[in-house]
């Protein structure tokens, strides 16, 4: 397993580390963003720790190649915002069609280089959704008709019979969200794409262990851990 550190949109205001994972062996190409916007801090921590305890050896990608980039949206980060504008609005509509911001452009080319078999998008949100299905908190996000969906579902049942509280558990949705990361990575690359979003009401060690635990189940469903 091989790990390097990469700056996408390097000498530019929106300059963000990256990583990419390399395993022993051939096998699928899986993206991992976070911070899209920028105060949604356990799915950052999340995706920083699993690129740290990838360049430590404490985890393994047996197989494929792993592209992290745990903090996308830097500016916002640092202001701890969302982020002007919504910047999963702006990632590119249609086959032919521009991202409508450098930093979105930037993640996409990158993605667009790299053709990903899977996209995990990392999010937080309000609410429960076990509570109303009109929130997003514990929730994992496809577009309708994803191939992604039956694992999804698998993944969900694991995670919610590790969790003792019935109203922190997760629930599927479907939802096509044109400009969005997950949407686009759909659309324009084909990739099984997926958006996690954990409670922020829920305490942040919490949150940031079911992102990771997510994270994992996804890993090893592509066959690369
Ligand atoms: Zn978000």
């Amino acid at each position: 397993m091989l790990v390097t550190r990469h700056v996408l949109a390097a000498s530019s205001p929106y300059a963000a580390p990256y990583y990419i994972v390399r395993g022993t062996n051939p096998g699928p190409v899986m993206m991992i963003t976070s911070g899209v916007h920028g105060n949604e801090t356990a799915s950052m921590a999340a995706a920083q720790k699993l690129a740290d305890d990838c360049i430590a050896g404490r985890y393994v990608i047996h197989r494929g190649t792993l592209i992290i980039v745990p903090r996308v949206n830097q500016q916002a980060y640092a202001r701890e915002i969302r982020g002007k504008p919504d910047l999963n609005r702006t990632f590119p509509r249609r086959k032919s069609g521009k991202a409508k911001h450098p930093l979105a452009a930037a993640v996409f080319r990158l993605a667009r280089a790299h053709q990903p078999d899977w996209w995990l998008d990392l999010h937080e949100a309000n609410g429960l959704s076990q509570l109303s299905p009109r929130v997003l908190g514990q929730t994992l996000i496809t577009n309708p008709g994803s191939s992604s969906v039956a694992i999804c579902r698998k993944i969900i049942e694991r995670m919610n019979r590790s969790i003792p509280v019935h109203k922190h558990h997760f629930n599927l949705k479907r939802h096509e969200l044109p400009g969005s990361a997950r949407t686009a990575a759909a659309r324009l690359l084909s990739a099984k794409s997926v958006t996690v979003e954990t409670c922020w009401s829920l305490k942040r060690a919490v949150r940031i262990r079911y992102q990771t635990e997510i994270v994992h189940h996804f890993l090893r469903e592509a066959g690369m851990s």
